[in-house]
């Protein structure tokens, strides 16, 4: 195992020991000048001592080991020596730098300015202090690292501080200190820094966990040992250099789950997982192909990181599956390099020089990061640096402040106006401008991260949103409380709006009747749509509540119904417009408003011949028409009653899932080459299994998302292309 119990980190450590690892691993360390800064501190701190009793020097000594352990440079590890000089002596920062250069002097002066921030828990002094985190990060991010191996010193001596100082420097760890590892990737400091927290916050859940996870642990080292035997000797025939090591989740993960989400230990499937490390990213799929052929996966715990890479850079595949012992287990595949970053994070710069593979995007985003801290070293703009960093640390939510200090978060894109609504809708529609950072901004100014927002508003009565906002806004929350003011307050407007609507689309579909008809006609629509009146309706289209381009479809073919005799398939005439997620895109005769799913036997995909079953109790099941089990003569089948007539409401583009089969000679490589094609269509994959047969095929399950069939032939005829697929077929 190598996941080490707390107990067993050593604390403190000597400038002898300093210096053997530094002299034991492979970088170039500048040893005269780290010499001098060690000789330089030991005499600042030189009537110092920690509250364990050691010489103070110890501290800083130890806090340049962890760095070295990181993989940090000389810079860094001198800055460690000397991190606490300034602070705690009276030594003065340009003493510093005309001793040791100023790259060494900013880095200390920026690890002593982060230590001065005071923690609160209150929560607009967090959000401040956090943001100042954020900025330190912009000048040298450098100053971050050597700060949490400052914390992380601090921590592993924690039982010498008083009992509240000791839960208030666990809390901030917990709340500031370890997500900050986390989105900097670097796992094995957040996980320790967790842990030690929380065995300080909530001691006697920790040791709860922890002789949980002793009782058992013969038993799951036997276990993950035969696991590890078996994959090994599946695999290493197949596939070069495979490394295998068994994990345990880390204390405050089960914590976490047991305590937080409420599940039992046993329910907690990645307590163990085995991780596979291997050459390349082929051998990555290759490795779990072997895998799902081994054992049976679990639905939806594949997570491919590799194509899709979290946040914090992270790639790996995941999957969970059942030994025949019944015991479900994770494991995690990933390349070296992937390896390196999941477990150093940002530090992997520093420590690993790692090349540039073409095909490797990630990896391009690491060489591209790393010029941009290059750049930063000549001087030119960091602020640029941590944005584009941050970015793509967290390319899909942004963290903004009130003036008060609260952390609002918003999707990346979010404009003043999403900030204004998610604070309050009274706030949203009495806004007329924003400042940001106290500088007045445009009010579709996109918010980003750090920046501290606030909404400047009116007493006006009757003051409200613009329409033009409901095309400028990127949250559902602010456009449907936007929709709710237009509703309520601007009804005579919104009937306007909406008989206007319609008309133009009635028109443009030349649906023609009589006035005394189309009352009739109206009303029915209304009805449908839960609208007491045909007013009610325009009202409910003007503001948007009722979308024309969702049920112009059946309005058509209602219109047709009375207009011609015999009902005829309808095929749009006007390009409806891009359908939400949540609509299904399919038309029901005679029946509205039902819920609809598609069948799992046989997928059905826009285009495809379909027809509906009405089912007890769920809504109408969509079949194709050609499924087995759809009986082939309806009229004389046991209950042709609930076999309804179903078409596509038009070309509406949605997601579908759809499983291939694909029988192919099997060879090495395939699966990757397979996952590669899909992952560059940008598909993406549920599921992907495969197994082989007697006569050296293999057969290959993928369940994949596809806007319709067309989109699908596609990506079958692509496929087919790849070497040795003998066929393709939906299963
Ligand atoms: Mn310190």
């Amino acid at each position: 195992m190598p996941n080490k119990s707390l107990s067993e980190y050593k604390s403190d450590r000597s400038y002898e020991e300093l210096v053997a690892t530094l002299k034991s691993v492979e970088r170039d360390f500048d040893m005269k000048l780290i010499d001098k800064a060690y000789r330089f501190a030991l005499e600042a701190h030189k009537d110092q001592k920690r509250r364990s009793g050691a010489p103070y020097i110890v501290h800083p000594i130890s806090v340049a080991y962890i760095l070295v352990e990181l993989g940090m440079d000389t810079e860094s590890v001198v800055a460690a020596l000397l991190h606490d000089v300034v602070e705690d002596t009276p030594t003065e920062l340009d003493t510093i730098k005309k001793l040791f250069g100023e790259e060494t002097a900013n880095l200390t002066d920026g690890v002593t300015k982060l230590g001065r921030i005071p923690y609160s828990s209150r929560e607009e002094q967090q959000a401040e202090n956090l943001r100042k985190m954020l900025i330190a990060m912009a000048d040298d991010i450098r100053v971050i690292i050597i700060k949490l191996a400052d914390r992380l010193h601090n921590m592993r001596t924690i039982e010498f501080m008083p009992e509240q100082k000791r839960r208030d420097k666990a809390l901030e760890t917990m709340e500031v200190y370890a997500p900050i590892a986390h989105r900097l990737g670097i796992r094995a400091v957040k996980e320790e820094l967790e842990d030690r927290s929380l065995r300080c916050l909530d001691p006697i859940a920790y040791q709860e966990i922890e002789s949980a996870l002793a009782l058992k642990s013969a038993d799951r080292e036997e276990f993950i040992r035969t696991i590890k035997e078996r994959i090994i000797k599946r695999v290493a025939p197949m596939i070069p250099n495979v490394y295998l090591e068994g994990r345990v989740k880390s204390i405050n993960g089960i914590y976490r789950k047991v305590f937080i989400q409420g599940k039992s230990m046993d329910g907690i499937y990645d307590i163990f997982a085995v991780r596979v490390i291997v050459d390349t990213v082929n051998d990555c799929y290759n490795v779990l192909g072997i895998v799902h052929d081994m054992f049976r996966p679990l639905p939806n715990r594949f997570k491919d990181y590799i194509s899709t890479p979290k946040p914090n850079l992270y790639q790996s595949l995941h999957t969970t599956v059942i030994a025949k012992e019944g015991i479900p287990f994770e494991v995690q595949i990933r390349t070296w390099e992937m390896h390196y970053t999941a477990e150093y994070g940002i530090a992997a710069h520093w420590k690993y020089k790692l090349g540039l593979t073409k095909s490797d995007a990630f990896e391009q985003r690491l060489v591209w990061i790393r010029q941009m801290i290059e750049n930063q070293q000549d001087n030119e703009d960091a602020t640029d640096l941590v944005r584009t960093i941050k970015s793509d640390l967290a390319p899909e939510e942004v963290f903004v402040f009130t003036p008060r200090g609260d952390v609002i978060s918003l999707p990346s894109g979010a404009t003043v106006i999403d900030f204004a609504y998610a604070i309050h809708s009274a706030v949203g529609n009495r806004m007329i401008g924003a400042k940001v950072d106290k500088r007045i901004v445009p009010i579709d100014y996109k918010v980003k991260t750090g920046e501290i927002v606030e909404v400047l508003t009116t007493k006006e009565v009757g003051h409200g949103p613009s329409r033009d906002w409901l095309k400028i806004v990127k949250t559902s929350e602010a456009r449907n409380k936007i929709r709710q003011w237009f509703k309520k307050e601007k009804r005579d407007e919104n009937v306007i709006e909406g008989r206007g609507e319609l008309e133009r689309e009635f028109r443009r579909n030349s649906i023609v009747m009589p006035d005394a008809d189309m009352k009739e006609f109206l009303e029915a629509i209304a009805k449908r749509q839960h609208c007491s009146t045909i007013e009610d309706l325009f009202a409910a289209i003007g503001y948007g509540g009722v979308q024309l381009w969702r049920i112009m479809p059946r309005i058509k073919e209602e219109y047709n119904k009375l207009t011609k005799p015999i009902a005829v398939p309808i095929v749009p005439e006007t390009k409806p417009q891009p359908a939400s997620k949540a609509s299904s895109g399919v038309v029901i005769e005679g029946i509205d408003n039902c819920l609809i799913k598609f069948s799992k036997c046989c997928n059905p995909l826009p285009g495809d011949d379909i027809i509906g079953f009405i089912t007890r109790g769920y809504g109408v099941s969509i079949h194709k028409r050609g499924c087995t089990n759809v009986p082939k003569d309806i009229a004389s089948c046991a209950e042709p009653a609930r076999w309804v007539k179903a078409h596509w409401a038009g070309e509406i583009k949605e997601e579908f899932k759809s499983t291939l089969e694909i029988v192919a000679t099997n060879r090495t490589g395939l699966l990757a080459d397979i996952t590669i094609q899909l992952s560059n269509m940008h598909i993406f994959i549920h599921t992907l299994n495969s197994r082989e047969t007697k006569d050296n095929h293999a057969v290959i399950y993928a369940t994949i998302t596809v806007n319709g069939l067309e989109h699908l032939k596609t990506v079958i005829s692509k496929l087919s292309n790849i070497k040795g697929i003998l066929s393709i077929g939906r299963s």
